[in-house]
This record gives structure tokens, C-alpha cells and sequence, in this order.
């Protein structure tokens, strides 16, 4: 045990500097596509090489739907015309209709949440990312989130997955056992639009559809600091927006 003490003096804290810092270490995201002005006929190229129409074409060239981005990287990798990448992880978004709903889990909830982790059909890409939470680097018990297995005991119910028919009952159950307040946030492309899985037999169109989403965090699967940043944001501490933020191109190289 001492050991593990003098090891630890001597080489310092290895954990992540996020939030108070900007991430810096590489291959820590993936990053995201950004909104990029093209000519008329390449945006139009370059949208149509999506697979869940996340590319939309508009006047100055093309938007994304980062909510039904699956990351294939088409829209940069073997064309003439890639779009913009963004190479941060800040991409969480509190919805304004959970303002408007006045959800906010106030200033005792700031320092401490418990998280109550459901899997509605997930690959495990996603999951596999939320686990990545607890590890030493990540280290989510510094900001005061913790796992809880019992609904009784969750203030945040995180959401995997594309909500499958079989799990609306058990995530409708899992949600109504949790006291008041609490807030949900979705996180990955399946959960938040159920991406290439909607519409079909098996599922209807993502997490929104059945529970009143708070925080979305788009990404397929999204990087743990990715859902760091929505945890943050339901907490109600959003870090300074933009600080680790790369964008118009910066990593094109990269990618290709
Ligand atoms: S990475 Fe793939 S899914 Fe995402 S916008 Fe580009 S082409 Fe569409």
C-alpha cells in the first residue's frame, strides 16, 4: 500500500485537467463535423454521402444535425469537398424546454450527483464510454458523480442506447422509482434520434420520445469527456464554453 503512496507522490496527478483545463492529450475525441461554406453543387455532394441525412444543404453550404452524426467520417474521408471538423468535446446541450420546465436541480445538487445508468439498447460503444468514467484518468468521483445501481438513490437517470420496445416499460419503471428532482440526459446518436435504427420495427425515435430529456450528448458513442460536459451541465456547472474547441479544419489532415 505504501508503495502505491510513494508512487503515486512521485509521479503526480495523471488524471485529466477537464473541466478547469482545456484537454490537450491526443485522442482524447474524435471530434465532430461543423457547419462549412461550399459551393452549391459540392455541398450538395457531400450531403448526400451521409448515411442518416446528418448533412443538410443551405444557402452558404452545409449545417449539421450533430444529433444523427454516427461518425463515419464520409464527409471526409475520400471526397473533394470535407466538410469542417471540430476537434474539442464540449458538445453537450442543455435543452431549453428543460429551463422552461424550471428542472433545475438547484444549487444543493451542484457539488454532488448520483447517476443511475440504463442501457435501452445499447451496442456497448456507448456504455463502454460511460465505464471509461470511472477509470484514473477520467476520475469522475473529483467532480462528485458517482454510479448508483438503485433508482431510489439517482438524481440523473443517463440513458444508452436506442430505446428499444422492450426497454420503454423498465426505463418508464427505472424513471418514476427515482425521487424528485431529477433530470435525464441522453447520450450517444441512438439515444438521441436512434440515428440509422429510426423508424423501424424495434424503436421509435429515440429517448425524447418517452421521458423528458435534459441534456443531450451527441456522438456515436460520444468520448467520456463529452459526457463529462453534459454531467456538468446538469449540474449547473457548464464549463467556459469553447475553451477546448478546434474548428474549421485544423486536424483535416488527420482524418484522411
Ligand atoms: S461523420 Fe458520417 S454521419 Fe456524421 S455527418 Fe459525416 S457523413 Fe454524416
Amino acid at each position: 500500500m505504501s508503495q502505491w503512496v510513494t508512487k503515486g507522490l512521485a509521479t503526480g496527478v495523471k488524471a485529466t485537467h477537464y473541466p478547469r483545463a482545456a484537454e490537450t492529450a491526443p485522442g482524447t475525441s474524435p471530434g465532430m463535423p461543423a457547419a462549412t461554406s461550399l459551393p452549391a453543387a459540392r455541398a450538395q455532394l457531400v450531403a448526400a454521402r451521409c448515411p442518416t441525412a446528418a448533412l443538410r444543404q443551405v444557402p452558404s453550404g452545409v449545417e449539421v444535425d450533430r444529433r444523427r452524426c454516427v461518425h463515419c467520417f464520409r464527409c471526409v474521408r475520400e471526397t473533394e469537398s470535407p466538410v469542417d471538423w471540430d476537434a474539442g468535446c464540449q458538445w453537450a446541450e442543455l435543452l431549453a424546454g428543460s429551463e422552461r420546465r424550471g428542472r433545475s436541480l438547484g444549487r444543493a445538487f451542484s457539488r454532488s450527483l448520483h447517476i443511475l445508468v440504463v442501457d435501452a439498447g445499447d451496442c456497448g460503444a456507448c456504455l463502454s464510454e460511460v465505464r471509461q468514467l470511472n477509470n484514473p484518468y477520467y476520475n469522475m468521483h473529483r467532480l462528485g458523480f458517482f454510479l448508483t445501481p438503485t433508482p431510489r438513490h439517482a438524481d440523473v437517470l443517463l440513458v444508452v442506447g436506442a430505446l428499444t420496445e422492450h426497454m420503454r416499460l423498465p426505463l418508464r419503471k427505472a424513471y418514476e422509482a427515482m425521487p424528485a428532482p431529477k433530470r435525464v440526459v441522453a447520450v450517444g446518436s441512438c439515444a438521441l434520434s436512434a440515428a440509422i435504427f429510426s423508424p423501424s420495427f424495434i424503436c421509435a425515435g429515440g429517448v425524447g420520445k418517452l421521458l423528458p430529456v435534459d441534456v443531450e450528448v451527441p456522438g456515436n458513442p460520444p468520448p467520456p469527456l463529452a459526457i463529462l460536459h453534459g454531467l456538468l451541465l446538469v449540474a449547473g456547472r457548464k464549463p467556459p464554453s469553447g475553451t477546448d474547441a478546434v474548428r474549421a479544419g485544423a486536424n483535416q489532415d488527420r482524418l484522411r
